[in-house]
């Protein structure tokens, strides 16, 4: 762009309701930058197409979402080791024609529960509910904090086998066990977890509602528990958890800072807290 404007942006393929746009638009007013966000909607058969327009319009930054993050790693220049390891990638950057991928989605997730809850994930046993993509990213943050058990709670049992042998492959020292609906061990492995994380999408507005956890489980008393949806702020998974006395956590927070890190890869200019919090109070 001959104004000097620099163009970054989103590419999925459902992405009117994505909140994203909004985020980056605070950043970019906020540091008073000449760069603007688009969101960029195409279809599944599109995305080679896309990756190479972001050469030919010389397009310095992309956020790229579901169902892409996992193909467009083919695409890429060079990736980040979080990405080969993840599996998957939600930024990129354009260096001078060279497409770098980076994931930025095991940061949001970790960041909150160290800045605003103190956890410190050293020798922690987890319970992860779902194994999709967004699973495969908070568990390298688990793993790399240093967690010592991760156990798979999830609908497809041979899914959550694969990301198994996946991350054993990458980190043989790391404990991961998958676990099924009738497992007799799953509300004594509840019970003796620190951590609860929610990656699917059920108790999301398109799936109000829903507990992701059996029904019959009962809530242990000093567990924190971590939902990814953040919308509603307080899905059935987390009521159950506040109404039980436990500390608990949804997506926004993760939202705002995996767009921080983007902004930084972008700009590199790391968002100050003022900013993240005026964000947070706004969505
Ligand atoms: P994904 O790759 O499609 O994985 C979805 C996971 O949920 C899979 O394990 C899937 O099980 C399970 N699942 C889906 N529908 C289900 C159902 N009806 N019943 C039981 N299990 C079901 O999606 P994703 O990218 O991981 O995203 C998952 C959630 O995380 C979404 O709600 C997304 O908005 C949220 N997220 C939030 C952030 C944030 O910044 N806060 C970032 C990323 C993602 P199967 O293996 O059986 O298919």
């Amino acid at each position: 762009m001959n104004s000097g404007i620099k163009i970054t942006g989103l590419l999925g393929e459902h992405i009117e309701k994505s909140i994203s746009p909004l985020i980056q638009n605070f950043f970019i007013d906020y540091y008073g930058l000449k760069y603007i966000y688009i969101p960029f909607q195409i279809s599944n058969t599109e995305l080679v197409d896309a990756i190479k327009a972001i050469r030919v319009l010389k397009i310095k930054g992309m956020n790229i979402t579901n169902p892409f993050k996992e193909k467009a790693v083919s695409l890429m220049d060079e990736v980040d080791e979080s990405v080969i390891k993840i599996g998957a990638l939600n930024t990129i950057f354009n260096k001078n024609d060279r497409l770098f991928g980076y994931n930025t989605d095991w940061f949001g997730f970790q960041k909150p529960l160290k800045d605003y809850l103190d956890f410190d994930f050293r020798e922690k046993k987890i319970f992860v509910l779902g194994a999709g993509g967004a699973a495969r990213a908070i568990i390298y943050a688990l793993i790399n904090g240093g967690c010592s058990e991760i156990s798979i709670f999830n609908r497809s049992y041979d899914h959550a086998e694969k990301l198994k042998k996946d991350f054993i492959n990458f980190f043989p020292q790391c404990q991961i066990k998958i676990l099924s609906f009738q497992d007799k061990y799953l509300q004594e492995i509840i019970n003796s977890s620190d951590l609860i994380v929610n990656t699917t999408p059920l108790g999301s507005w398109y799936h109000p509602d829903i507990n992701p956890l059996p029904h019959f489980i009962e809530y242990p008393s000093r567990a924190i528990f971590y939902d990814l949806i953040y919308s509603p702020d307080k899905t059935p998974f987390l009521e159950k958890a506040e109404e039980n006395g436990n500390a608990f956590l949804n997506g926004k927070k993760m939202l705002v800072y995996q767009a921080a890190k983007s902004f930084f890869l972008w700009t590199g200019i790391e968002p100050d807290e003022l900013i993240i919090d005026k964000i947070l109070k706004s969505i």
